[in-house]
């Protein structure tokens, strides 16, 4: 058994509503993933945003095409 965010591994899908414009986010993978990324800034913004969150959760950056907004989620990882 081990413990595994579902949206990572494509067994559960989140749907988040753009809280701005009602249209459906975009799901645009767990927020580790942008830890390769050569900024500073970025770097900056994911610690700030991680501190807090359980180590039995997966942050996901969420976006809204439409609008541009924004928002990082905590997913529940589950036992499989
Ligand atoms: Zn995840
Ligand atoms: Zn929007």
């Amino acid at each position: 058994m081990e413990l595994v965010c579902p949206l990572c591994n494509g067994l559960d899908k989140v749907h988040k509503i753009c809280k701005i414009c009602q249209e459906p986010m975009e799901d645009k993978g767990a927020l580790v993933n942008y830890y390769d990324d050569y900024s500073p800034y970025l770097l900056d913004e994911i610690t700030s945003k991680v501190d807090g969150v359980a180590q039995n959760q997966c942050l996901h950056h969420y976006r809204c095409e439409k609008c541009g907004y924004e928002e990082n989620i905590a997913i529940d990882r589950e036992i499989f």
